[in-house]
């Protein structure tokens, strides 16, 4: 263990594929490259809030330096800068977007190989537009807490290291309404092993750039997918089949835990599979497919929860033509998709098996599920609670479950509904679900929307403390901690139904 200074630093993308010759410089367009130099703002007063021990020890590093994890104070080895990219946004293309308000310092040997480490809300870049790039504590809280969250969730994610308040104010229209107001600045340190995206792609292939095309997807797959390589049309469509398979797994596990990722543009898209880019989700607890967390999106709720699957599928064929290029039959592509379809549909299916304690998958589960979709969706139901409740239910019986139901009067006005369903799968289990398997897919805990409105109005008085036991308590979701339940494994409590950050959020950070 030791500090930032002690670890291996290397610069393989800068390495490797083309750069901009200005280094910071005005926001703007930059043609032909796959990033620019850029440098950390200074941070005033910089204070490191938040750590992740488990992220730490995974990179060898020893808690400390502000100033770094602030920015503004580069060490020896780092050659910071900011990816280009581009991207569809709500299903229109948007062209150059870009590392706005992120700026990674390099790459590091770790534990868990080479590691890119990234700072959020660092300041401005060629890529912040009209912007400032900077983040908010508010923003840079829900990013931490919840990045941390799904990685002991089991859910493919990219990390957080640090939180550092800057002892900046920092201007925001929190809902884009007009009312603005000065909120603290905050820098998360992220860590993944890349952040490329969809539309780090996308940028090339819209430019017909096919030289700088052809030179990241060299980089990603020589050191990203060392088993595949671009060199003909069949390695490359394996590739792509791989891309597919982890898309289709991280939205998989999202659909089980019930998180809504909110802003699923190209952009947001990693090409690793992980959950990128914490802004407006949000976290199902009235199990309502329709839901989003994002104010942005409420007239069309393309991000809402149930859709995430197949936006995924949308999000891939856009990368996918932005591989046309490199392609001498294209049409082998469409392929990709197809399998994105059969890979996601069978990590559904096992999620049920889990979920429900099943043997095995049967064709006719299918109408289980089914139902049981339609049960929780008639009245208020907790998703959490209930499938966690579902866990140790030793009989048909719905009265070991009333705490999921939002209204209990109403609950006894679908009593007969949940006899029937429950009575169709405790013959299914022959009466001994295998409880182990659904404990292990159904979490007890997770960063509810509420909860992190808690962390962050505590936070904006100085208070780290409830961050720090939702971080601790969030760590093992899937353990009883009986200590905790009186108070997290609880539904929305009234005062957060309609509360802004608890019920909606926009893409303000
Ligand atoms: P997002 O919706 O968070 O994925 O952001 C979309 C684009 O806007 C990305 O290119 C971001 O870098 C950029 N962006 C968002 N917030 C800021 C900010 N405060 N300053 C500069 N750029 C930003
Ligand atoms: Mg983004």
């Amino acid at each position: 263990m030791g500090p930032l200074a002690s670890l291996t630093w290397s610069s393989r993308f800068l390495d490797e594929t083309p750069g901009d010759e200005q280094v910071n410089g005005p926001s703007r367009q930059v043609p032909g490259v796959c990033w620019s130099r850029a440098t950390p703002f200074i941070a005033p007063d910089p204070k490191v809030r938040l750590w992740s021990h488990s992220m730490a020890d995974v990179l060898g590093l020893l808690r400390g330096e502000a100033q770094s994890l602030a920015g503004g104070s580069l060490v020896q080895g780092m050659d910071s800068y900011a990816q280009r990219y581009g991207g569809h946004q709500f299903g229109n293309w948007a062209g150059q977007l870009g590392d706005g308000r992120a700026i990674t310092l390099g790459e590091v040997e770790s534990s868990d190989g080479v590691l890119e480490l990234q700072l959020k809300g660092s300041g401005h870049t060629p890529y912040s537009r009209f912007a400032d790039g900077k983040a908010v504590l508010r923003s840079s809280v829900r990013e931490f807490l919840c990045s941390e969250a799904m990685h002991h969730l089991g859910v493919p994610t990219t990390r957080a290291l640090s939180l550092a308040t800057t002892g900046e104010s920092v201007m925001r229209d929190m809902l884009y309404n007009g009312n603005k107001a000065l909120e603290s600045g905050a820098v998360v340190c992220r860590v993944a092993p890349s952040f490329i995206r969809f539309g780090s792609f996308q940028i090339h292939a819209a430019t017909g750039d096919e030289a700088t095309l052809r030179a990241l997807a060299t980089h990603t797959v020589r050191h990203h997918f060392p088993s595949h390589t671009i060199d003909d049309d069949a390695a490359i469509v394996l590739w792509a089949n791989e891309v597919a398979e982890r898309t289709a797994l991280m939205i998989a596990h999202w659909m089980r835990v019930g998180f809504v990722h909110g802003v699923m543009n190209t952009d947001n898209m990693s090409i690793h599979g992980l959950t990128i880019d914490y802004g407006p989700y949000g976290w199902l607890e009235d199990y309502n497919p329709g839901w989003t967390p994002n104010t942005t999106d409420v007239s069309n709720r393309r991000y809402r929860y149930g859709q995430q699957p197949q936006i995924g599928a949308w999000n891939l064929a856009r990368w996918l033509e932005s591989l046309i290029p490199l392609m001498d039959e294209p049409e082998s592509l469409e392929s990709v998709l197809d399998h994105y379809g059969e890979v996601f549909n069978q990590h559904h299916n096992d999620m049920w098996v889990a979920k429900l304690g099943l043997d095995s998958w049967r064709e006719s589960d299918q109408e289980l599920v089914q139902e049981l979709n339609t049960v929780l969706q008639t009245i208020e139901t907790d998703m959490t609670i209930f499938f966690r409740l579902l866990c140790d239910l030793e009989g048909p019986e719905p009265d070991a479950l009333s705490d999921a139901f939002y209204d209990l009067s109403q609950a006894k006005s679908i009593d007969s509904q949940w006899r029937e369903w429950l009575a169709n799968w405790w013959q299914r289990v022959g009466g001994e679900p295998n409880r182990d398997a659904m404990k292990a897919a159904n979490p007890k805990y997770v960063l509810r929307n509420w909860m992190a409105q808690l962390a962050i109005d505590a936070a904006d008085e100085g208070d780290f403390s409830v961050c720090e036991t939702l971080q601790e308590l969030l760590s093992n979701p899937y353990d009883e901690q009986p200590g905790h339940e009186d108070k997290w494994f609880q539904k929305r409590p009234e005062w957060a139904r309609n509360r802004v950050g608890c019920s909606m959020l926009s893409c303000s950070s």
